[in-house]
């Protein structure tokens, strides 16, 4: 008899990497980006990785499920669920009914602070059978998953920095511009503009320069939730046959359903269904036509699919939302895609914004804008040891310690106020 392994030991990584100064509708983003790497250790000598958020509140969960985790079989995801739930509900130290980020209620909490540890099993289990994850998840439905090119505007440098590569965009030229970067240098075949930042109009003519730069290229605009209804339907109008979808274009479940009701262009979210129980009130009332899974937020690989199978079932698209991210958290996102028979648009990705990582190089290259799903075991990627100390010092000595992009913003122009609904 073969002795079944058991988790043996818990790390949880903070680390911060440099990140350019990309605008979005409540600030920008600070000079450094924030993750937590998980690593499982067996008793068998297994190493399985997970990647998630690093803000302070988050951090705290995580290091009082890892305390909890050793003994643990990393085959038992639901007894696994049951203890984050536990851990939450202990209230210690105010985790329990604690938001996230500001906008996520408990239950919320449990799926952001279950997926890292999900993942990370699903890892182990993968390196135990000798099968990669999208094995795990039922079997890859694509050996490539396309991703679209995520164009920012932004400023050349954050203050008192050196520019950097990209240099600055902040109308439409600029924005063709930095698009023809990211499709020589990646191959991206669709592309994403995150909006929100200046008056719409200026966005849909940035839009337009795109559609002539690019005229076979599928194009989506993201202005965060910026727009009242009435905006959202002038823009829609505009911009109708030229977008592949509007992202969350105004806030809320019941301000999409107004916009949804007056325009044929395909409405997207991350922003107003991200968790299981948003589904049924927008559903009823057609307030979206394209759910953007992300298994950091939706509990995990396995509930991803689930979102999958209801957005299927309902007759809804299936994009993929992106944070920025590292290596581990690409390939995670890579299996799942490979894995999600009913995805239906190229997935989100900060990926080419970065400029550090903390896995070995080559196991994850963007060639003509797609990722060739892993086949080794696992995720298929392993943790450069060197890079994961160094990226962790530069947390140590960064000094941010949350995400916050309206903070920042204001530091550099005092008068910011976020811009939801604010055209
Ligand atoms: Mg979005």
């Amino acid at each position: 008899v073969t002795a079944r392994s058991r988790i043996s030991r818990v790390t949880v990584t903070p680390v911060a990497f440099a990140d350019p100064p990309l605008l979005n509708v409540v600030g920008v983003h600070q000079p450094f980006a924030l993750r937590a790497v998980l690593e499982l250790h067996t008793d068998t000598g297994l190493i399985g990785l997970g990647e998630t958020y690093a803000d302070e509140t988050h951090l705290a969960r995580l290091d009082a499920v890892a305390a909890e985790l050793p003994g643990h079989d990393p085959y038992d995801l639901d007894g696994l669920r049951r203890l984050v739930a536990r851990m939450l509900a202990s209230g210690e130290s105010g985790r329990a009914g604690a938001s996230f980020g500001g906008m996520l209620d408990v239950d919320s909490a449990l799926d952001t602070v279950y997926s890292p540890f999900e993942v990370a099993c699903l890892d182990l289990q993968g390196h135990e059978a000798g099968r990669p994850m999208s094995d795990l998840l039922g079997g890859r439905v694509r050996d490539r998953v396309a991703f679209s090119g995520y164009l920012f505007y932004k400023w050349d440098r954050h203050p008192g920095q050196s520019p950097d590569e990209w240099g600055e965009a902040l109308g439409p030229d600029q924005i063709v511009t930095q698009a023809r970067r990211m499709v020589d240098g990646w191959g991206f075949g669709s592309l994403k503009l995150k909006g929100g930042v200046l008056p719409p109009e200026e966005e849909c003519a940035a839009i337009e320069a795109l559609r002539d730069a690019f005229p076979g290229l599928p194009l989506r605009l993201d202005p965060n939730g910026a727009w009242t209804p009435e905006t959202s339907l002038r823009v829609a109008n505009r911009l109708a046959g030229v977008v592949e979808y509007l992202e969350d274009p105004t806030p809320g479940i019941a301000g999409m359903a107004q916009v949804s009701a007056g325009t044929d262009v395909p409405l997207a979210t991350n922003m107003c269904v991200i968790a299981f129980e948003h589904l049924p009130p927008a559903i009823a009332s057609d307030a979206v036509q394209v759910v953007l899974s992300d298994h950091h937020l939706w509990g995990g690989l396995r509930r991803s699919m689930l979102l999958g199978g209801i957005t299927e079932t309902f007759g809804l698209g299936l994009s993929m939302h992106s944070n920025s991210h590292l290596g581990i958290s690409l390939a995670a996102m890579v299996h799942l895609a490979a894995a999600s028979p009913h995805l239906t648009y190229a997935c989100d990705t900060h990926y080419p914004w970065k400029t550090e990582d903390l896995i070995e190089p080559g196991g994850l290259e963007f060639v003509d804008g797609s990722v060739t799903v892993p086949t080794t075991p696992g995720l298929g990627v392993t943790l450069d040891r060197d890079r994961l100390g160094e990226l962790h010092e530069q947390y140590l000595s960064c000094g941010v310690r949350r995400r916050e992009d309206t903070v920042y913003m204001q530091e550099i122009q005092p008068d910011f106020r976020p811009n939801t609904s604010r055209w």
